[in-house]
């Protein structure tokens, strides 16, 4: 028991012994929030205040909600599964497979992802022959589910136009669609809880009765209809209710975009009556340099709750700062020094490298895999979201529901059956017009259309009742190999490894059956291993992977790495346009919601953080010009590092530095000193000449062999950084 406490300061001691009442935690990154709910469940259990199953916390990730409940066994000796933890969609689906016949949902109900989402509404735009470059499907996904986060519905929704008005009853329709697939998607889960709670008295008090403590993390990114449903369970107004615990950070909140409410800590503050807002300060994360960069970078918002962090650690290295001449060179750069920190000694995962988009990642994933680097992106490409994964789910969950019209639309002609566009568009409008599945539709088919849709019915048919008494393992196997799934890989050019994650998936459903902890658990003896193993592939997306397990570096957006902390982070992309992102860059809103962004991600950073941009960038096939983010700016020139000298120092001779490596495993050189790098007869200050600059005169030089750079001052055509490998350059 002294033993939890020791280890907290006096103020994160008395916020986690804080007598039972409402509270806020309002504290800056690194100070220790997530450790005090963590500390304070700990304690209310091992004090006897509360039992197990009174406890419901609410993490940001399952990432993070696994960590807490690895936490609370390594505390003490407790039933975690008992305990409610876990992110608020996790949350809502335990609930809801609890509960599925009195929220109107089948038992073996499927979540639709953002992807299954918008293919769901484009396949309902199809059928109602409403074009869908009028109600692009992307938007509308985003129509719908602003509206569900806000507690909506179609019926209640505003109608001001008739553009509108169009996209209400289309909104209605999806309703309908996703209710007779007996699917639900991401706000829906939420909203279909919170109703299924306000509309079921023995229901809701039984949980408002059973949950004593509502701990919330990451509170200043709850979105309106979070907060409500917090409300709801804390039996908001009455004496008896759960104490609500809330942490957050005003200067984190980065999802405004999905529609948080950084007000809602305002709102609870007031409604709840907070007595206690306590507030840390010290921050034990990172070392003070990156510490002042970070508060330097968010002193420039207004409105903020304030907050001043400091640390003890010591100012620690400065922060190294590369320019690259593309995004090819940068990522070159980053890998190498990945390269240099394993052999240091570094372990891989407590590397991080962070991005502002999700496309950002492939050109750091080609160098990473060139150089036999094992990662794992989290977020983005993930192993769940591969086509042949998807393939082979959607096999599965015909298997556990016919009536999924987006997995039976995925694979009824895949692997290819001879079911064209024709027969299928036949069979949508015949379902349509039957108001049923297109699974029970297919019977009414006729002819050559009729004959093999109704062959792949028999072929579902086959599988259920084949896998009906198989562990869940050899049942996915048995889908890959007898759908036909395996047989069309094999045949395929690059289907190696496509196959080689179809054997990770029955990897995955092994794995997933011999995990112990937590929430899956409950989930599997509710639902069954199959539906269980279903919605931690749609909900757990890329939070694992085929290396699971294994050592690998850690590749993720910043809005993905909330939260987290590592030794050692590389954010790059640092360009405007990127980051601060053009969507956002216009307005004051946008950019302070950027700004907190990049607050987040220098502060994950434990030891050593590296800040990287590229002069030019190919996104989305084109090549972008770059210029440096204007967040450089707000960062103490005194405070970084640069590692190749900028356009401006131009006739500087590059800095050589010593004592480069800081103290984490010895230094060495960053750039080659000028003439060391350069190979034979070429010097600086040497003229030199370029198929299309024409004449110039070296002016710098580093790196060596292929990293060998050279600046050239080219007159006319300006000041370059090439490439040797490439540059071409002939003495002039
Ligand atoms: P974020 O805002 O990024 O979510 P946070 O406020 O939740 O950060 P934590 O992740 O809880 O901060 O803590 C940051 C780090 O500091 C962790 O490694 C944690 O173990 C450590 N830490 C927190 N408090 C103390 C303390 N009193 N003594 C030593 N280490 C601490
Ligand atoms: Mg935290």
């Amino acid at each position: 028991m002294s033993d939890l406490l020791a280890n907290l300061n006096p103020p994160q001691l008395s916020a986690v012994t804080l007598p039972p009442q409402h509270a806020l935690i309002l504290a800056g990154a690194g100070s220790g929030k997530t450790r005090v709910l963590t500390t304070r469940i700990a304690w209310l259990l091992s004090t006897g205040q509360v039992g197990p199953q009174g406890i419901l916390a609410v993490t940001f990730t399952n990432k993070a909600a696994k960590e807490m409940q690895a936490r609370l066994s390594a505390m003490l000796p407790v039933n975690t599964r008992a305990m409610w933890i876990g992110t608020f969609h996790g949350l809502c689906n335990r609930l809801l497979r609890a509960h599925h016949k009195e929220a109107g949902l089948p038992a073996l109900f499927q979540i639709l992802d953002s992807g299954d989402q918008q293919s769901a509404v484009k396949r309902l735009l199809k059928n109602l022959n409403v074009d869908d470059e009028k109600f692009p499907p992307r938007e509308l996904c985003h129509f719908i589910n602003a509206h569900k986060e806000q507690g909506i519905r179609a019926a209640q929704a505003e109608v001001y136009d008739d553009y509108t008005r169009r996209r209400v009853e289309l909104y209605a329709e999806y309703e309908a669609q996703c209710q007779r697939e007996g699917v639900v998607d991401f706000a829906e889960l939420l909203l279909r809880t919170y109703e299924l709670l306000t509309r079921n008295e023995p229901l809701r008090q039984h949980y408002q009765q059973r949950f004593r403590h509502i701990l919330v993390d990451e509170f200043q990114d709850t979105n309106v209809l979070q907060y409500k449903w917090l409300k709801l369970l804390a039996n908001y107004g009455a004496d008896d209710g759960a104490k609500l615990f809330a942490v957050g950070d005003d200067d984190q909140s980065i999802y405004a975009f999905r529609g948080a409410e950084v007000g809602n800590m305002r709102d609870f503050e007031r409604e709840f009556r907070v007595q206690s807002v306590i507030r840390l300060e010290q921050n034990y994360r990172s070392h003070g340099n990156i510490l002042e960069a970070a508060n330097a970078i968010i002193k420039h918002n207004r409105g903020r709750l304030g907050k001043n962090l400091w640390t003890d650690a010591g100012a620690g290295e400065p922060i190294r700062v590369f320019e690259g001449f593309s995004d090819l060179d940068e990522a070159r750069f980053i890998v190498d020094e990945c390269r240099e920190l394993i052999r240091d000694g570094i372990s891989r995962n407590q590397i991080a490298l962070l991005y502002r988009s999700n496309a950002q990642s492939r050109v750091l994933e080609h160098q990473l895999f060139t150089a036999g680097i094992p990662y794992r992106v989290y977020g983005g490409l993930r192993f769940f979201e591969r086509q042949e994964i998807k393939h082979a789910l959607a096999y599965l969950r015909l298997i556990a529901n016919p009536d999924d019209d987006t997995a039976f639309a995925r694979v009824v002609n895949f692997p290819a059956r001879g079911i064209g566009a024709r027969s299928q568009e036949n069979l949508q409008a015949a379902a349509h017009q039957a108001n049923s599945s297109l699974y029970n539709a297919a019977a009414s088919l006729t002819g050559k259309a009729g004959a093999s849709v109704g062959a792949f019915v028999r072929l579902i048919e086959e599988l259920r009742r084949d896998t009906a008494s198989l562990p869940l393992s050899e049942m996915v196997e048995h889908v890959i190999d007898k759908s036909g799934l395996r047989q069309h890989y094999l045949g395929e050019k690059e289907g190696q490894e496509r196959l080689d994650n179809l054997d990770e998936l029955v990897n995955a459903a092994v794995n997933f059956v011999q995990e112990e902890s937590g929430g899956d658990l409950a989930a599997r003896e509710e639902a069954g291993d199959l539906a269980a193993f279903l919605t931690h592939a749609s909900l757990e997306a890329g939070e694992h992977q085929a290396l699971e397990g294994d050592e690998a570096l850690q590749l993720m957006t910043v809005h993905a790495a909330k939260g987290l902390e590592f030794d050692i982070v590389f954010l790059s992309g640092l360009e405007q346009g990127l980051f601060p992102h053009e969507n956002a860059a216009q307005e004051r809103e946008g950019l302070e919601e950027e700004r907190r962004l990049m607050y987040v991600a220098v502060t994950r950073a434990r030891k050593r953080l590296y800040l990287s941009w590229a002069q030019t960038r190919m996104l989305h096939g084109q090549t972008r010009y770059c210029v440096a983010s204007s967040f450089f700016d707000e960062i103490p020139e005194g405070l970084l590092r640069r590692i190749n000298p900028v356009s401006k120092s131009a006739y500087e001779a590059p800095r050589a530095s010593g004592g480069w490596g800081g103290g984490m495993g010895g230094g060495r050189p960053a750039a080659a000193p000028a003439a060391a790098g350069l190979p034979d007869g070429l010097r600086i200050g040497m003229n030199v000449q370029h198929a299309k600059f024409g004449f110039g005169v070296i002016v710098a030089a580093e790196g060596r062999g292929a990293d060998a750079r050279v600046q050239v001052n080219f007159g006319g055509a300006g000041m370059k950084w090439l490439a040797l490998e490439y540059a071409k350059l002939t003495p002039a």
